[in-house]
């Protein structure tokens, strides 16, 4: 068929490359690409005046420029539209467009808020070009017509589930009685009208998409543009979990080309639900005409998914999100009520007096606030005591029943923003009507950490309607209430819940505004961080209601600009932040870190909290401490003793003096120190891509820093190694690595005694991080030791990074490579994150040390940081710290293995421990820099933190605290995994 058309083809458009079909329903369509064709063949018996339509809107759109679709390309003989026969002798219509640049947005994962955003602009552009365009074929009917949805009403019965066929009958009633109306009173003009997925082209690379295309004008009929939108949305809402966050970003789009009227934008959602309604009642009817057809229900599973979702979301609260989205006030009513509160007459609430009551602080770092962030559990006796206020719009992460989780692992998130006030009060205290009231809304809700009983009244005031929401009464105590049923201001007509009827909170009132189309069932009280904006205009401050000022009962926001600017204005630009969109990270727990609105994120990156951010055996060892006392080395402090002991008996035998510093680094220059005592020499051998710290002895021996952007290249004592990375390293070859690169540094040890000098140390870190999370070769450490000892040299271990067993298997990095340093350095794990360097050395050389001027550090080895340290090392043993790494690092390996196995992009998954590399290449084995980047944004918008590194910055670097679980583990595969099938990834992939 393809050869047939191939030579009609030639004959007529003059294409001179090969054709090849493209997949369709009806239509013959092929490609050409070497002439830069799309050949359409229209299906036997199309109505002529159709295909003139479409080619007269791609005429016509393709001429003003404000849309990308494509140009009619006419024959040879200038014709636009042939009619010929095919093989079979049937009449074919046959036109040619140009073919545009990009894959169909169909194919692309995931879906973007920038292509949705496009789309929006696109579709508001079209509508402005076609304005005043006209066809007699836009007026013929079409099932696909928006306003002729009704026709599904008498096939609603194919639909099996009795729930979804009320959604939809529910969804067909509201059509009829409201939108329809509206689109018929609504100007018409002509749209696409199937701006599906298929139908759209975007390109998409590392660095974003754009929409490049959009075809298909098969469906283009005469309606009112919101229908344009609403398709539109409908499918950019499909198969994502972020669906009103793509209908949002479609919204923006249009908006900012064009506005929509405030009715437009309130029947935006409802019309958006209607089309996946016509789509699924349409597939369930077309499979039963054509039961084998994979194409008629291609989107019929994802747009159940979409209206499965939509049933259990507040319709008030999307449709206010997609009012803000197109720059009206999301909820006008509340914004007036909320403004006549200011001034309404209000009874007394409550018989306690609440001027003066303490206002609780249970923010993400609020006093008040559980010590433990995932149990969610208030102190009774912080709020047994009455009364206390508990705030408005305030981010709280004490919401951790599964009533308010997004998914299974706590990174997954949930919702954290207060949106009522709270009153904490006895169970029993009387309720009053503030002002007078109908009841929308008596019942109870009895998960954990629901509201318990529960009542809606709808109050007006200074003409605005209005619902308030009472939570956390006594199911008894409103047994008499129904809807309907008035209630006079003043009247009591509610009691207070104890624990345990009002889902187990100490008792309290939450009192929560929401907008009268809200009030037939308990709204939530608790939102979504990303719904902030919504959830302030939908439910404003209550406390006029309880004659408080809201400004006393507001939980403050932060500022992410201004803290920006606060922090620019007294740092320099080499105090970087990471990230493009800096993380405000205020609590952490664990291996989890939580942002000021209680955004939860996976730390596989920090190294420093290594049995887990805020450990509460670290944390009261050394708040125990300092209320003793904390002072430094000259007095004869028992805990000093205490952590050497400890800390050497990890040690290889005869590393038993130990020295405190603050840091590593300051740990590291006084291990140069002590070499530089013991040995007498002066040169000091590196590895390449090694670092060591920021003093300026540190600088001096890390190649990392003097040898990279803006180094001052390399001191005259220093003399480079090349680093041990098998993969990447400056030394190929097939023989035994280990040998080979432990050769290097004997030539580099032979190098600089040529120059008549002596070698003071060799330091490396047994482990090069910063190189790349290198895994250095069998015998490689050993053999260098033995080449530095021959020449009296000392042999430094920097173990800042892997000490402590974040292997796994063994404490120390050396001792996996079967060598003992003379010294090691350890840092930031030693104290959890309290600052705090050793150096751990032998008696000779300590003495060689101790012999000159005194050694004083005045907060290194503080009782405080003895405390620190030794509560570390009790975690460490007590939770089996290096069986949990051993294991789940070992799951980790696995599990990046796998993932290499499938994606080429991964070249090489390495690690030990908790101590976890992936270099990235392309295909052809060069570092993937930008991919590095592009993952570790991408688990960043996942909720995951880990690090890229390497002199490529090619190698993901995953080393997070050693508390890392299993689930972890899973959770961060699991997000890896959908990342790697990113459509953006995919030119690394062809290996
Ligand atoms: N050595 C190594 C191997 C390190 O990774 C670091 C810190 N990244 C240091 C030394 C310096 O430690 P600090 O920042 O505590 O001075």
């Amino acid at each position: 068929m393809t050869e047939y058309w191939q030579k009609f083809f030639r004959d007529t458009w003059g294409i001179s490359g090969r054709i090849a079909a493209l997949p369709g329903e009806l239509d013959l369509n092929f490609l050409a690409p070497d002439d830069g064709l799309v050949l359409k063949v229209m299906r036997p018996g199309c109505d002529r005046a159709l295909v003139e339509l479409q080619a007269a809107l791609h005429a016509h759109l393709s001429r003003s420029g404000n849309c990308p679709v494509p140009e009619v390309v006419a024959a040879k003989d200038g014709r636009e539209l042939l009619e010929t026969a095919d093989e079979t002798g049937a009449a074919r219509l046959v036109w040619a467009i140009k073919r545009l640049d990009g894959t169909t947005v169909a194919n692309i994962r995931p879906r973007l808020e920038s292509v949705a955003a496009d789309l929006g602009r696109v579709t508001a552009h079209m509508a402005e070009d076609l304005a005043g365009f006209d066809h007699p074929a836009l007026d013929r009917p079409l099932k696909w017509d928006l306003r002729r949805a009704d026709w599904i009403r008498d096939e609603i019965g194919l639909i099996n589930d009795g729930a979804r066929r009320a959604q939809i009958t529910g969804l067909l009633d509201a059509f009829t009685a409201r939108h329809l109306p509206l689109l018929e009173r609504l100007p018409a003009q002509a749209i696409h009208n199937d701006l599906n997925d298929h139908n759209l082209l975007a390109r998409v690379d590392l660095n974003g998409a754009a929409l490049t295309g959009v075809i298909d004008f098969g469906d283009a009929i005469r309606a009112p543009v919101l229908c344009d939108l609403a398709i539109a949305g409908a499918y950019a809402a499909l198969d994502t979990d972020r669906p009103l966050a793509q209908v949002t970003a479609l919204v923006r789009g249009f908006c900012s080309v064009r506005p929509l009227r405030e009715e437009e934008a309130d029947a935006l959602w409802p019309l958006v639900l209607m089309r996946l309604g016509v789509s699924v009642v349409n597939a369930a009817r077309e499979k039963r005409l054509k039961p084998d057809d994979p194409y008629v229900t291609v989107s019929e599973r994802p747009a159940w998914r979409l209206l499965d979702w939509a049933r259990d979301q507040d319709a008030t609260a999307i449709t206010a999100t997609l009012r803000h989205a197109a720059g009206l006030d999301p909820a006008p009513c509340m914004a007036r009520a909320a403004r006549a509160l200011d001034s309404a007459l209000i009874c007394p609430m409550l018989e306690t007096d609440l001027a003066g009551a303490r206002v609780a602080d249970l923010s993400v770092t609020g006093r008040d606030a559980p010590g433990d962030p995932e149990t969610g559990a208030l102190d009774p006796a912080t709020f047994g005591e009455a009364p206390v206020l508990g705030r408005w719009a305030e981010p709280r992460l004490i919401y951790t029943a599964p009533l308010f989780r997004a998914g299974s692992h706590p990174a997954e998130g949930r919702r954290t923003l207060h949106m009522g006030l709270d009153v904490f009060l006895p169970a029993g205290t009387a309720v009053a009507a503030p002002i007078a009231g109908v009841v929308r809304y008596a019942g109870r809700e009895d998960a954990a950490q629901g509201y318990g009983g529960c009542v809606i009244l709808e109050h007006e005031a200074g003409g605005a309607r209005f619902a308030a929401l009472y939570g956390h009464l006594a199911p008894a105590s409103i047994a008499g209430l129904a809807p309907g049923a008035s209630v006079d201001a003043g009247t009591v007509f509610a009691r207070l819940g104890t624990a345990e009827e009002n889902g187990g909170w100490p008792p309290h009132l939450h009192l929560q505004l929401g907008h009268p189309d809200q009030a037939d069932a308990p709204f939530a009280g608790v939102y979504a961080a990303g719904m902030e904006e919504t959830a302030r205009a939908l439910h404003p401050n209550p406390a006029r209601l309880l004659s408080l000022d809201p400004a006393t009962v507001t939980a403050p926001r932060l500022d992410h600009e201004a803290e920006a600017a606060r922090r620019r204005r007294h740092s320099t630009r080499n105090l970087k932040l990471s990230y493009a969109k800096p993380l405000p990270i205020l609590r952490g727990r664990g291996t989890l870190l939580y942002d000021d609105r209680g955004r939860t994120y996976l730390d596989a990156y920090n190294n420093v909290p290594h049995v887990g951010h805020a450990h509460s055996h670290v944390v009261a060892a050394i708040a125990r401490q300092m209320a003793l006392v904390n002072t430094n080395t000259r007095y004869l402090q028992p805990i000093w003793a205490d952590y050497a002991e400890a800390i050497t008996a990890l040690m290889p035998e005869g590393l038993d003096v130990v020295f405190c510093v603050n840091s590593g680094s300051e740990a590291n220059d006084l291990a140069l120190r002590l070499a530089a005592a013991a040995s007498g020499g002066t040169e000091v051998i590196v590895s390449r891509a090694g670092y060591h710290g920021i003093t300026r002895a540190a600088i001096e021996i890390s190649e990392y820093k003097f040898g990279g952007p803006d180094g001052t290249g390399r001191p005259d004592h220093v003399h480079v190694a090349e680093v041990p990375d098998p993969l990447r390293g400056a030394l190929p070859g097939n023989d035994d690595p280990g040998p080979r690169y432990a050769d290097d540094v004997a030539r580099v040890i032979r190098e600089a005694e040529g120059l008549g000098r002596r070698v003071s140390a060799f330091i490396s870190e047994p482990f090069p991080s910063v190189a790349g999370q290198v895994i250095p070769p069998a015998g490689y450490l050993k053999a260098v030791y033995d080449h530095v000892r021959a020449v009296g040299g000392i042999c430094i271990a920097d173990e800042v990074q892997t000490g402590l067993w974040r292997l796994g298997q063994t404490p120390w990095g050396f001792a996996q490579q079967g060598a003992r340093p003379d010294i090691v350095v350890l840092g930031k794990p030693v104290a959890n994150g309290h600052p705090m360097g050793v150096v751990v050395t032998t008696r000779e050389i300590a003495d060689a040390f101790a012999s000159r001027m005194e050694f004083f550090s005045t907060f290194g080895g503080s009782s405080v940081s003895c405390a620190a340290a030794l509560a570390v090392l009790d975690v460490l043993r007590d939770e089996d710290l290096p069986r949990q790494v051993e294991r789940v690092g070992a799951r980790m390996l696995n599990g990046l293995s796998a993932l290499a196995a499938r994606y080429p992009l991964l070249a090489d998954v390495r690690g030990m421990g908790l101590f976890l590399g992936v270099d990235l290449a392309r295909p052809d084995g060069s570092p993937a820099t930008e991919a590095a980047a592009y993952i570790v944004n991408r688990l960043r918008e996942n909720r995951v933190l880990i690090g890229s590194d390497g002199p490529h910055d090619n190698v993901l670097k995953i080393r997070p605290p050693l508390v890392f679980s299993e689930t972890d583990a899973d959770f961060l595969l699991r997000r890896l995994e959908a990342i790697l099938g990113e459509t953006a990834l995919q030119p690394f992939m062809d290996g």
